[in-house]
């Protein structure tokens, strides 16, 4: 349930209260802002008091959220965008015809002026799920034959909440979004999905031949967690 609380100083937030089975406040702050669970029978005055208490704490949190809030892709001239883990810069330049090249470091789209910002973004995902393509294929076929298995076929995904998966048919989906991180995770992210080829579950046996693929998968794992945010740019 939706609620609203004002501080002391004046500022109101809204925060998500859930009941729950339990003795304590709990608060804790998640990308969509403050929740709070309560016990089931504690009354509102004396919720309300708690959570005056925290105000501080709770203030401090959500700047912070707030500030890490990563702001979406704009598709303008200098833009700068993510590719390999390398920071790249965008070009757009007035041209009769369509075109995308790639050349250091920055990434030129050609385009006639009058959509050029519309065409960008296009033209950009598009290059980047072009390059995908080629890049995890690649990647696919050295870890597959590091494993000792077929290389399984490949698709590209548009996933936003999945990095990857791999279904019981041992396809193995990637999301193009991938492309924007370094290496090493889309080498881990790889790895991850290919060693359920050899166990379709998340048990320690599973772990083991992600390990064995990839020694250091715990520090990917963390990396791509803290990466994410900014691979959601686009
Ligand atoms: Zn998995």
């Amino acid at each position: 349930m939706q609620q609203s609380l004002t501080f002391s100083n004046g500022e109101t937030i809204s925060y998500l209260l859930e009941r729950r089975p339990r003795r304590t406040v709990g608060l804790k702050i998640t990308e969509n802002g403050l929740v709070v669970h309560a016990p089931k029978r504690i009354f509102e005055f004396q919720l309300n008091q708690i959570l005056q208490e925290k105000s501080n704490w709770i203030l401090t949190k959500l700047q912070a959220r707030e500030a890490n809030q990563i702001e979406k892709i704009q598709w303008v001239d200098g833009e700068h965008l993510l590719y390999l883990g390398q920071d790249i810069q965008l070009k757009l330049v007035p041209d009769v015809k369509k075109t995308t090249h790639f050349e250091r470091n920055k990434l030129a789209i050609h385009a006639p002026q009058v959509n050029i910002h519309k065409a960008c973004s296009r033209m950009v995902l598009m290059w980047y799920k072009k390059q995908a393509a080629l890049d995890f294929a690649r990647r696919v076929e050295v870890f597959a034959a590091k494993l000792g298995v077929p290389t399984p076929p490949l698709t590209l995904s548009n996933a936003q909440s999945r990095w990857g998966s791999c279904n019981s048919r041992g396809e193995v989906r990637l999301s193009w979004r991938l492309l924007q991180a370094p290496p090493q995770i889309i080498n881990y992210v790889i790895c991850h999905e290919l060693a359920h080829l050899k166990q379709m579950n998340h048990s320690a046996k599973f772990y083991a031949v992600v390990e064995q693929l990839f020694p250091n998968y715990k520090a990917a794992e963390k990396e791509l967690k803290l990466l994410s945010p900014q691979l959601h740019r686009m």
